[in-house]
């Protein structure tokens, strides 16, 4: 009798966070809903309710952000059946610079310091994949991690195990999703910096740039295929804490940003005099590297080409007149 009134207890406590202590949050992201999916949950104000459920935020995250998004959609005076729950502002003890993160913080929200250095492009991430048997075609729906895709071990449908399956995209989960590194910064270390591997996904893709120095509050984990007994770790970023934009793309003027890129394009031109014009993408490429934003970068050289200080030769080649 004891478990079920605690199990009762339990889903109280997430009910009344939902519908009360974050009302206002909620109902603020049912009327943008669903363009708006996330619901970001202030965790001093978590814990400030129930120490307990507070505790739990951190250590077992997973478990609370579910709850969480059952509570929310459970309530029936808002239409929200998906939100994305956002928990940030936990406690400075569980504040790390790059690398300053410990094994026993594996499995555990953590919020993450340090300078934003390389960032891939955005590409779409199957956080469910529907694998069609191959001898029977039953789709096997299989939650994926970062990385190779799981395979299930036997098909739902015929019990075998041949393969290969085949990926359904229409029925697969899919999300945008974006890797970036994040660097240790303000370090002595120079030569060697810690680094560590940073996932975004969804409304978060687009939200930090090249150089940027962020705090980012996220689930500290392990890859799930590993190769090695030193494992390979990431964090899963639920929420972007503060964000302070690069340095280089605040220091730059328009003019010096055109200046660069006027440079740039004539630099590749003169490297490869038997190529016939620099290529746009390299020319990007490597102001991005540089700490300037793509979007800067492209709307600069618009502004150049306009003026016809650069001209564009062919398709995607740019040339100084
Ligand atoms: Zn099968």
């Amino acid at each position: 009798m004891s478990v079920t009134f605690d199990e009762e207890n339990i889903e109280q406590t997430y009910h009344t966070l939902v519908r009360d202590v974050f009302e206002g949050t909620v109902r603020k992201v049912n009327s943008h809903y669903p363009d708006e999916k996330s619901v970001r949950f202030d965790w001093e104000r978590i814990n400030d309710f129930d120490e307990k459920t507070g505790r739990q935020s951190i250590r077992n995250p997973k478990t609370v952000r579910g709850k969480l998004e059952a509570a929310i959609s459970a309530w029936d005076d808002v239409d929200i059946p998906r939100s994305i729950v956002r928990v940030h502002n936990i406690p400075e003890k569980h504040h790390f610079r790059v690398g300053k993160q410990r094994t026993t913080h594996l499995g555990q929200l953590v919020t993450i310091e340090g300078e934003v250095v390389e960032m891939e492009g955005v590409k779409p991430f199957a956080r469910e994949a529907a694998l069609g048997c191959h001898q029977c075609g039953t789709l096997n729906y299989v939650p994926q991690s970062y990385g190779k895709m799981i395979e299930p071990a036997e098909c739902m449908g015929c019990e075998k195990s041949s393969g290969p399956f085949l990926f359904k995209r229409e029925r697969s989960d899919l999300i945008d999703y974006r890797k970036i590194i994040l660097q240790r910064s303000d370090t002595n270390l120079d030569d060697d910096p810690p680094t560590l591997i940073v996932y975004l996904t969804q409304d978060l893709v687009d939200r930090v740039g090249p150089g940027d120095h962020v705090s980012l509050v996220g689930y500290y984990d392990t890859g799930r295929i590993q190769k090695k007994s030193i494992l390979e770790t990431f964090l899963e970023t639920w929420d972007i804490e503060s964000h302070q934009e690069g340095v280089l793309a605040d220091q730059l003027s328009p003019d010096e940003l055109a200046d660069r890129i006027f440079e740039e394009v004539e630099q590749l031109q003169n490297d490869d005099p038997s190529s016939f014009g620099a290529d746009r993408d390299t020319v990007l490429d490597r102001l991005v590297d540089d700490g300037v934003r793509r979007q800067e970068a492209q709307s600069a050289l618009e502004g150049l080409i306009d003026e016809k200080e650069v001209s564009e030769v062919g398709g995607d080649k740019l040339m100084t007149t």
